[in-house]
């Protein structure tokens, strides 16, 4: 193929249909998308997904063989070359199964099941930092610290209540 990013006039068409924004937020694509939600852009007759469009301008290479273009965001009309990054087969479904989206349930112990209800206690960590710590979905996090799921494993106290409940009105001495 050759060097796309040499190519000032399909580079402009290219950010013509793109909603550029700040750095940190999401630039969806404008032109067309495909089911799945990737915008993609025409290259030589051909559809290529947008993402990797912007990447390899960006970047100015091309995409080595076998290797993806992963969203940080996790938002697949997104073209922000901030948020897009080269990661292999691999890392993209780990991603996928740490978000949640792809089937099969990642192996948590009881130990790290007793880690997580006692980080999410201590109210250090959300649901989504620890789904991301763990490779488990969100869901499967909330589940987790409410005791929904791992009903085998104790709950640790919650130090947000108190360890001594206060004394219940008219049951006291006075
Ligand atoms: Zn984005």
């Amino acid at each position: 193929m050759e060097q796309i990013w040499n190519d000032e006039k399909l580079e402009e068409r290219f950010w013509s249909r793109v909603d550029i924004r700040s750095h940190g937020e999401c630039w969806e694509w404008q032109g067309q998308t495909a089911g799945n939600g990737y915008g993609f852009f025409r290259l030589n007759g051909k559809k290529r997904p947008a993402h990797r469009v912007s990447w390899m301008l960006t970047n100015r290479q091309q995409i080595p063989t076998g290797m993806h273009i992963l969203h940080s965001c996790d938002h697949p009309p997104c073209v922000n070359p901030s948020h897009l990054r080269l990661g292999t087969h691999a890392e993209n479904m780990r991603e996928k199964a740490a978000k949640g989206r792809a089937s099969g349930s990642p192996v948590l112990s009881p130990k790290d099941v007793e880690r997580i209800r006692l980080l999410y206690a201590l109210g250090g960590a959300t649901q989504l930092d620890l789904s991301r710590q763990f490779g488990v979905s969100q869901s499967q996090i909330s589940l987790i610290v409410n005791g929904k799921a791992w009903k085998n494993v104790p709950m640790p106290p919650s130090p947000r209540q108190p360890l001594i409940p206060p004394p219940t009105p008219g049951q006291g001495p006075f």
